[in-house]
């Protein structure tokens, strides 16, 4: 579904993503680990177009997207949450919804301006594909809070919501789990399970070892921008390199 090819980025100084090569497979739970500064964030911004890659290619169904502008990737079926939570604070929650649908299905601002119609109709799509969403999140009663009222667990749904209102191919999701305790870790678990239930494939950065080895169909492991281990759970959790590298040996 999703290939990367030799993928290169270089920093001033420090080669973060070193000739990575990796699949994404309809349908799968693909998992992406590695010590801090492994450069798996590296990675989501070289597929998203948030960065562009030093040398390598990015294909979407064998289409080359590498270097293509960020909503240009979004518009091929791909949407992703960041580390930190990029929510709108001032706004409530089915805002943040409505605005990301927006932008994401180009129902944008120019649009709104040259289509003067059809705001009426936009605003209604908008509305009930966050609505949905939302309740498929679980947060169906919070539609009208603003953000900061929202436990950080919430957030987190929100944040993945955000990515996943205007209902892509594949969802990247990027330590999901960050900062929050084992009872909600295991929800946001149950989330991702669901998502992949209904039909998204789903690619997870993350650190929790014991959250990734029940959920994930195949892992990657990354050590200093290199893999140094994919296949099953299983396949990785006995791998010495592994071992080494990200349990500290
Ligand atoms: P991870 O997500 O695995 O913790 P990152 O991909 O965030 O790792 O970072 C990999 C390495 O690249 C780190 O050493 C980090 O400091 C560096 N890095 C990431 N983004 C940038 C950037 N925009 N400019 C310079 N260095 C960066
Ligand atoms: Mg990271």
């Amino acid at each position: 579904m999703l290939r990367v090819e030799s993928l290169t980025k270089r920093f001033e100084g420090l080669v973060a993503v070193q000739d990575l090569n990796f699949e994404i497979i309809k349908g799968e739970i693909l998992a992406i680990i590695g010590p801090n500064g492994a450069g798996k964030s590296t990675v989501f911004n070289l597929i998203t177009g948030t960065l562009p890659p030093t040398s390598g290619n990015v294909f979407i169904h064998e289409q080359d997207i590498t270097g293509l502008k960020p909503y240009k990737i979004a518009s091929k079926g791909v949407a992703r949450t960041f580390q930190t939570t990029s929510l709108f604070d001032q706004l409530r929650v089915i805002d943040n919804l409505m605005i990301a649908y927006k932008w994401r299905t180009r129902l944008g601002f120019w649009n709104t301006l040259l289509h003067t119609r059809t705001w009426k109709t936009d605003q209604a799509e908008a509305y009930k594909h966050s609505m949905e969403t939302l309740e498929f999140l679980g947060l169906a009663e919070k539609s009208d809070q603003f953000v900061p009222v929202l436990s950080q667990e919430e957030q987190k749904r929100l944040a993945m919501g955000i990515a996943l209102v205007s209902q892509p191919k594949i969802l990247l999701l990027d330590e999901p789990t960050g900062g929050l305790i084992q009872e909600e870790t295991d929800r946001i678990t149950d989330l991702i399970n669901k998502i992949r239930d209904h039909g998204t494939t789903v690619c997870i950065i993350e650190h929790k070892m014991q959250m990734i080895m029940g959920m994930a169909d195949r892992i990657v492991v990354l050590n200093y921008g290199k893999k140094i281990a994919e296949g099953t759970p299983d396949h990785v959790k006995s791998d010495q390199a592994v071992i080494t590298a990200y349990l500290g040996g």
